[in-house]
């Protein structure tokens, strides 16, 4: 599909809607998505498998706003978790509890309750302390729990090193070694049940080859298992689907889709997926003003526009040195073109959005951050006690507010001072500075 963001008339659109006109009722920063774009891609995912479709479970933590997880439930779509919080919004989003599979190395024993009660569809055990936690808790509360063993193939993903999670050196799953060990435990536990296999490589994953490695570990383990009366039914490729940043070509989901197909296609497994970046990355973008100018005033010296978004609304510029493109939203500025870094108000150097980019600026001008639907709101905080951004919906020519702008009241609202000592008096000791 073409972009939602688009320029028409002089300025920035999203779908229908003028941005500027967002920023004005709103302010910002706010990030702003396109209803459109997410159901464009969710259903471009599931077409591309034809008559053989996959059970999405979008993960949640790339963007896990309640409207849009409502929004994919209302698709029929399932979600990966990897937090209680995470499960309490699915709840509260409408989504179906027999659609939800729970990641993540370190569920608490809590979260582990909280999940067997439901029940959900299945956990994705990453560690064989876990699986034996699982037993534990699975025979006090006399549920049976549905698994999943994630198995870390040791396969490089070819992407940055902190979003790569299927090498041996990462964190995640447990090699294929032991991943089979513990089905045949499994197999003899009445606790649990073995429902599917599953493994997540990592994100921002551009070519199909270490996926479809991951797959062909994956159908030799299930063989394996299967020669032993071990039956999986699903098998859940996890997400990392790439997308378009800055001049990568986009993931080609009909030829992963392709691929897939007809490596499954004698097989009876249940396809599973757990996207996140491919479905909403490029549906948001994040809206900031330009505070100031500050031209170099050296040779040495760096040109930098200040923004009134920082390195806690959007942290990936920082984290993993990604690139965001940058546009104005309206088209005015007599400016000439200078190079500009784009950095917020927070006292720290490591807070940039963009370096040394081509712009025409002037102060007050409305910016566009764009490709910031995914891992960007969901990773803000509060650093430099500054309230965390609007979030809005765009859906035709209506936007939604669908998560408002904090306010100090609302950072203060858990904290407390010192409980009050009746005997001391409330005076000022003395020290050096003391007026
Ligand atoms: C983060 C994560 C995903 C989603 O990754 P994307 O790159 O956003 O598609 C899927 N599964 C697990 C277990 C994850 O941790």
């Amino acid at each position: 599909m073409t972009s939602p963001f688009r320029q028409r008339d002089g300025e920035l659109h999203v779908e229908s809607v003028a941005a500027t006109r967002i920023a004005e009722q709103f302010g910002t920063p706010t990030y702003v998505y396109s209803r459109a774009y997410f159901e464009n891609r969710y259903r471009r995912l599931l077409d591309a498998f034809g008559d053989r479709p996959p059970a999405i479970r979008y993960a949640v933590k790339a963007n896990s706003n309640l409207a849009v997880l409502d929004l994919f439930a209302r698709l029929g779509s399932g979600f990966d978790i990897v937090s209680g919080g995470e499960l309490e919004r699915v709840l509260q989003a409408g989504g179906d509890p027999a659609r939800i599979v729970f990641s993540g190395v370190g569920k608490t024993g809590e979260e582990l309750d909280f999940a067997l009660k439901l029940p959900i569809e299945c956990f994705n055990v990453e560690s064989e302390a876990e699986f034996d936690r699982l037993i534990e808790h699975a025979g006090r509360l006399g549920r049976t729990a549905p698994i999943s063993i994630r198995v870390n193939p040791d396969i490089d993903a070819n992407t940055h090193p902190y979003i790569s999670t299927g090498l041996k050196e990462n964190k995640f799953g447990v090699p294929v070694g032991l991943a089979l060990r513990l089905y045949r435990r499994a197999h003899v536990t009445p606790e649990l049940e073995i429902t599917g296999i599953d493994c997540h490589i990592g994100s921002q994953i551009a070519d199909l080859k270490p996926l479809m490695d991951a797959l062909e570990t994956l159908l030799s383990m299930v063989d394996t298992l299967a020669a032993e009366a071990i039956e999986i039914r699903h098998i859940d490729l996890g997400g990392g689907l790439g997308v378009r940043y800055r001049n990568e070509p986009d993931f080609d989901v009909e030829a992963y889709a392709a691929a897939i197909r007809k490596r499954l296609a004698d097989r009876p497994l249940q396809l599973m997926l757990e996207p996140g970046r491919f479905l909403v990355a490029n549906g948001g973008i994040l809206l900031t003003r330009v505070e100031y100018l500050k031209p170099a005033s050296a040779p040495e010296q760096r040109n930098f526009a200040i923004v009134d978004a920082a390195m806690n609304d959007l942290i990936r510029p920082t984290l993993y040195q990604a690139w965001h493109d940058v546009e104005r939203v309206a088209d005015a500025s007599d400016a000439t073109e200078t190079r500009w870094d784009l950095v917020g108000p927070i006292c720290e150097s490591g807070d940039f959005l963009c370096r040394d980019r081509p712009l025409r600026l002037a102060a007050g001008d409305l910016l566009c951050v764009r490709s910031a639907g995914a891992y960007g709101f969901a990773q803000s905080s509060n650093y430099n006690s500054r309230n965390r951004a609007a979030e809005v919906l765009v859906d035709g020519d209506a936007s939604y507010l669908i998560r408002r702008r904090e306010t100090p009241r609302d950072q203060l609202a858990l904290e407390s001072v010192l409980p009050a000592d009746p005997a001391a008096t409330r005076s000022l000791p003395k020290d050096a500075g003391g007026r």
